[in-house]
């Protein structure tokens, strides 16, 4: 069988088409895993944690996807400085959810939000789909005050699973209807479409209102707003992501503490560096940098307003690991980071709990996620769930 001119066209192709492909895909991965942060910002020395003050309030900070390494890739770029470094205790959170080794946000959030090991992809649920309490629903009961931001949707897995309950974190539109139930006092995030351009025609912003809600549709009006209800959802879907969104989250959480502050009775709450998981996924060690270093300022934020305020307890950790990152190389003089990922999912590894503040001392060591909950209760002095 002789050569004809079509076999030797595929021929030729075969052998230069995938040369092609696999040039430009090196190219893509070279431009997605290196990252040098041009202008880093500075760390101020936070004052130290206040020592035996009572514990009124509890800032639990949520880095959606945030490893060691996620933290270490932002750390290299700040040029060897993150406000992370001020915490005075830390400890590691196993993060499995109970029918599976690598968990999602809905199970891991809800872990810490409820005590209770569940299903992948159910919020605020246990393994059958029974109605868990939250921390919001015992704080809001114990007449604390409470809040939530976020920087995705309002009805995005992490959020959903302190304020919602669903087998099914894909429902958005009927995990939005939980929040005319939630009792949360301050939400701010995205999401706006599951509120008025739903599929059953209802207007959740309106019954919002009529459940005395302010309700607010952008950053600035949130952030001239001194209602003690708000409802913000200040975009249809997420909100941008770092650095393009701005200060926003870093204002907007600021702002919710203040609020929470201003009803005197203590308060808890969530903050979620939400989009540290999409670029995770994305493989975009630029963009997972980015989130880190606003969410670290976000931190910076909050530690000094804690240690102003002096009875507040800070946590940060994360709900999994996004991405399997591995830093390769970098230059902390020059700010400038290398990294691989392994995987476009969540991997398996122990996530950090970093704390300050009254009770710190109570996050150290080697437990599971659903220890978070009961920290925070047991320090907030409340019995739950008969326990
Ligand atoms: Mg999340
Ligand atoms: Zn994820």
């Amino acid at each position: 069988m002789g050569f004809n001119r079509t076999s030797v066209l595929v021929a030729v192709i075969s052998l230069y088409f995938p040369a092609s492909v696999m040039a430009q895909a090196d190219q893509t991965v070279k431009d997605n895993l290196q990252y040098t942060l041009q202008v880093p910002y500075p760390v101020e020395k936070i004052s130290s944690s206040p020592k035996k003050a009572r514990i009124k309030n509890v800032v639990l900070m949520i880095g959606d996807g945030m490893g060691l390494t996620q933290v270490s890739a932002a750390w290299i770029a700040n040029r060897g400085q993150l406000y992370f470094e001020q915490f005075t205790h830390t400890g590691l959170s196993k993060t499995t959810a109970a029918n599976k080794l690598i968990t999602d946000s809905g199970a891991g959030a809800t872990a810490m939000a409820s005590g209770q090991k569940t299903i992948y992809h159910a919020v605020g649920v246990d393994t059958v789909g029974r109605d868990l309490a939250t921390l919001t629903d015992i704080a809001h009961k114990k007449g604390l005050a409470t809040g939530i931001v976020v920087a995705c949707s309002l009805t995005d897995a992490t959020p959903a699973s302190f304020a919602a309950n669903n087998i099914d974190r894909e429902e958005e539109e009927e995990i939005a209807t939980d929040f005319l139930e939630s009792k949360v006092d301050i939400l701010f995030g995205g999401g706006r479409r599951f509120f008025n351009r739903r599929k059953d025609q209802r207007d959740l912003l309106k019954e919002m209102e009529d459940k005395g809600y302010e309700v607010i549709t952008s950053s600035t009006d949130f952030l001239n707003s001194s209602q003690s209800k708000i409802l913000a959802v200040v975009e249809n879907g997420q909100l941008d992501i770092a650095p393009k969104r701005g200060p926003v989250f870093q204002e907007a959480s600021i702002h919710t503490l203040n609020l929470l502050k201003a009803r005197k009775k203590g308060f808890f709450a969530l903050l979620e560096g939400s989009r540290i998981d999409d670029m995770g996924h994305m493989n975009n060690l630029p963009g997972v940098v980015e989130e880190v270093l606003d969410f670290d300022q976000t931190i910076g934020r909050v530690l000094k307003w804690a240690a102003a305020d002096g009875e507040t307890l800070v946590i940060v950790t994360a709900d999994h690991e996004t991405g399997g990152l591995t830093l390769l190389d970098g230059d902390i003089s020059t700010g400038r980071v290398s990294g691989k990922f392994s995987t476009g999912g969540h991997s398996g590894v122990l996530v950090p709990v970093y704390a300050w503040g009254p009770g710190a001392e109570l996050f150290t060591g080697i437990y599971e996620n659903t220890e978070l909950f009961h920290k925070i209760i047991t320090l907030l002095g409340k019995k739950v769930n008969g326990e």
